[in-house]
């Protein structure tokens, strides 16, 4: 051990606070993990030292849990399927402002932190944005003291790890619980029932009004886990709630009966399948028994958590909307109304009206997507057959609801068909974003363009219907985890300059505009950009084997692989320049290193065959040696969000180019910006407010804007139009169709020319070709100036306060949830351990 650090710390406070670490770390080793210095693995030190940290959260969880039982504020409930959280380690240590503090301790130990840090597998239980968005307002939430909790579920296996063998993607299991989560506390007293299945009986209670019992049901019990989460520079540790499936105590009698002990016992095994795994899905439901029945877990749980919170200190149901805001993230958690609905009418007995007026007055929903075919619908049979009581509830609120249309806009029959909750068609099917509009009284879209388009075409009606319930809350990002944690080169580079107010206050990144004109500014910050790309490179060396040059301009589209996405556009950049090379050798190039990750649905054969299609044009453009290192393609297997940490910081260039009109927001777009990077991107989601903050100088934009596509597709669009005029558009399309890239199966990679040539194109990848390549060009020219590119780095960094998470979840506070912060004083004396404390 080396105790040097020690011996030279000057204040004995200090070596105090040290000394304290590492008892707590020696003593978590010895008897929560049964190890000493001999037999301990690098695994059991980061657990040890985990609890050490999560010792000193714990005492500041169980104060703001305390204080909101107390003092009684209203609290935001966040339910969502996804929570995409990565690692924990570091981010709690920074929100709780002790990395130094450990850094040194380990160190006197003879551990380097960081190395400890990589120890950390990441809790991936989500798929892509909508989860990490979530992950972002847990921070922010603790940050801005909003009493606030997150609600979802405890998969088992998270989403896949994602192997790529022979150049496809290979999805391997996520046994991320295997060696324990030291992060979760488990609640085996708060283990709450969910029935499904079973029928409805109608009797008459004893003053003659219907009563409705759901008998017969199959139950399985919701157990909590509980994790910590810390805001940044406060007291405040908010709490998110993960629940796990657990059989009922009681074994189905009738088997032990017939002697058939081990098929009773692998029933209950079947009922703990609910939890089992995350489905790995992006923006395309899946259409599964077992999912909706996940949903329904999740909604009856947390519903009943929050009714049961409130109850301890209130008697009154009416009172729920003034102490309880339940967000819905998307429409996954949407059953939670009909649930709130049945224990309001069927348990508690309230009327319709005052069941309902507490009910819209409580949830809000967020919608993410407008892809027609990522709205979720569920059969009317699912709902018969799983949750008979819900498809009632749900009829009856159809009812009233179109009533109240047709008195409004009486004789349009159009509308109503297109507002109902259920679609009639030969298979019918419950319209959960109409519930979820329904069933509230706020929708918020992502940002500003996809508010608009929701109001303008997805949910006309529904806006014309109730227009102030309609909002826009544009996404953000934490920069605790995105600056801070991921680039801490550049995040003391900006304190240097103006201080570390930006950490709480991402607005005070502003003042960096003063520096980008300072030479000797802009020669730090280029450093800081050189040296986190010589660890990217290192890395891909080390996971890829390709070798790429520092110097070459990283180029970086990372998100998860989907066509509206149009990974392949940047693909068809990718052949363009390896053409324009090979056809000029002797040519002055800007080199690049075309970065790409994601993962594609394990069903999506399309996404499957881009990520093919990048590996096979890698293995042609890396080993020409007539390209060198003017042009290198690298696929980096797994992203994930403690990957996305290396990629961000050493990004120069951002590929946010979706089809106008199809991404909501993104939030990788304000990752990258954050970090240095300039974008190339279309005017879709956040990167029109990403174009406004920075200026329109300091961005690429190009292609159709939402209303070019939208006229475009109405005129007709016919991609074959742009391919027999453009020359270069033509080859590589035939380079692709011809096999290329596949010499040994020249018809692998037709189906993706197909999409584009003979299928139509839908996300108009031709029809923006051109403007690509241009836009591509001029991002070249720019780099040619490594001072000016710089300045416009530095310059995008400046403006990107308005994406923090902070400033988003401000706004649901203020707008939507009307909760008010709440600062947690320590509790130093004693703790009160008589009961009453916050479960
Ligand atoms: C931020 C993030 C996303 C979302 O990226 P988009 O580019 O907005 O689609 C997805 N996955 C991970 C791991 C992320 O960190």
């Amino acid at each position: 051990m080396h105790d040097d650090a020690l011996l030279n710390s000057p204040d004995p406070a200090e070596l105090d606070a040290l000394m304290l670490i590492i008892k707590s770390f020696l003593e978590h080793l010895e008897y929560t993990l049964g190890k000493d210095k001999y037999s301990a693995t690098r695994h059991d030190i980061f657990n040890a030292l985990s609890y050490a940290v999560r010792d000193r959260m714990v005492e500041r969880w169980l104060d703001t849990q305390q204080a909101y039982y107390n003092e009684d504020p209203k609290r935001v409930y966040y339910v969502s399927m996804e929570f995409l959280m990565g690692r924990t380690l570091e981010n709690s240590l920074v929100n709780l402002g002790l990395l130094e503090q450990f850094r040194e301790a380990m160190n006197s130990l003879g551990y380097d932190l960081d190395q400890l840090f990589d120890q950390e597998q990441d809790a991936g239980l989500g798929n892509g944005g909508l989860g990490r968005l979530a992950a972002c307002f847990l921070d922010s939430m603790a940050t801005k003291g909003i009493p606030g909790y997150g609600y979802g579920i405890r998969y088992e296996y998270g989403i896949f790890r994602q192997n790529i063998v022979d150049g496809s993607q290979v999805e391997i299991p996520d046994n991320w619980l295997r060696y324990r989560n030291p992060w979760e506390l488990d609640r085996q007293e708060h283990l709450h029932p969910v029935k499904f299945y079973g029928r409805v009986v109608e009797r008459k209670d004893a003053g003659g009004k219907p009563v409705f019992d759901w008998v017969d049901t199959e139950d399985v019990m919701a157990m909590a886990y509980d994790t910590p989460t810390p805001g940044y520079g406060t007291n405040t540790v908010n709490t998110m709630r993960l629940w796990t499936a657990k059989s009922t105590r009681e074994f189905d009698l009738a088997f032990f009966n017939e002697g058939n002990y081990i098929r009773a016992v692998e029933k209950k095994m079947v009922t703990e399948n609910i939890s089992k795994v995350l489905y790995p899905a992006d923006n395309v439901p899946e259409g599964k028994e077992l999912r909706f029945k996940q949903e329904y877990f999740l909604a009856c749980a947390t519903v009943y958590d929050v009714i049961y919170r409130f109850r301890k200190t209130h008697d009154d149901l009416r009172l729920l909307p003034t102490k309880v805001a339940i967000q819905l993230n998307d429409t996954h958690p949407a059953l939670c109304i009909p649930e709130m609905m049945r224990l309001l009418l069927d348990h508690y007995r309230l009327d319709w009206d005052t069941a309902w007026e507490i009910t819209t007055k409580t949830f809000a929903y967020t919608n993410h997507t407008i892809l027609p075919e990522a709205l979720e619908k569920w059969p009317v049979w699912f709902f018969e057959h799983i949750l008979p009581r819900h498809i009632q509830i749900i009829y009856e609120i159809n009812d009233r609801f179109l009533a109240e249309v047709r008195k409004r806009f009486p004789g349009d029959t159009g509308k109503l068909q297109r507002m109902s909750l259920i679609e009639e068609h030969w298979e019918r099917k419950v319209r959960m974003a109409n519930l979820a509009i329904v069933g509230s009284h706020s929708v918020n879209g992502v940002a500003a363009l996809h508010t608009e388009i929701l109001k303008e075409s997805v949910f006309r009606d529904f806006y014309e219907m109730f227009p102030g319930r309609f909002n826009n809350k544009t996404n953000g990002i934490t920069q605790r985890r995105w600056l801070k944690c991921a680039n801490p080169g550049q995040a003391a580079l900006i304190t240097d300059v103006i201080g570390d107010g930006w950490v709480k206050e991402l607005y005070e990144l502003t003042r960096l505009g003063d520096h980008a004109a300072d030479p000797a500014f802009v020669a730090q910050w280029r450093q800081v950009k050189r040296e986190n790309k010589e660890r990217l490179a290192r890395y891909i060396l080390d996971h890829n084997c390709v070798q790429v040059n520092v110097d070459s301009l990283f180029d970086c589209q990372v998100k998860r692989i989907h066509e509206y996405k149009r990974q392949l556009l940047n693909v068809l950049h990718v052949i363009t320049l390896y053409n324009r090379i090979k056809a000029n050798p002797a040519g002055d190039f800007v080199p690049r290193t075309v970065i790409f990750s994601g993962k594609a649905a394990p069903a999506y054969f399309i996404a499957k065959l881009v990520i093919r299609l990048i590996n096979a044009v890698g293995d042609v453009v890396n080993n020409d040696p007539e390209i060198g290192d003017r042009l290198k393609v690298v696929f980096l297997a797994n992203y994930s969000v403690s990957l996305a940490e290396r990629i961000f910081p050493a990004a120069d260039l951002s590929e946010q180019i979706s089809t106008a009109g199809t991404e909501a927001s993104g939030t990788g777009n304000m990752k990258f910006a954050l970090n240095g990077a300039l974008t190339i991107g279309t005017l879709d989601g956040a990167n029109i407010e990403i174009m406004e903050e920075v200026g329109r100088d300091n961005i690429f934009i190009f292609g159709m804007n939402a209303a070019e596509v939208e006229e475009l597709r109405r005129k007709g669009y016919n991609p074959r139009d742009w391919y027999g005029r453009n020359a270069e558009l033509k080859k590589v399309l035939d380079m692709i169709a011809e096999g290329r890239f596949s010499p040994d199966n020249h018809d692998l990679f037709r189906p993706i020319v197909d999409t584009l040539l003979n299928q139509g194109d839908y996300y108009m990848l031709l029809a923006d070709y051109a403007s690509y390549i241009a836009a591509q060009e001029e991002v070249a020219r720019l780099y040619l100036d490594q001072d000016e590119w710089a300045r416009k780095a530095i310059l995008n960094c400046a403006g990107m306060g308005k994406f923090s998470s902070d400033r988003t979840i401000a706004e649901y506070a203020r707008e939507i949830w009307e909760v008010e912060p709440m600062e947690i004083r320590p509790v130093l004396e004693f703790r009160q351990h008589d009961g009453v404390t916050e479960s």
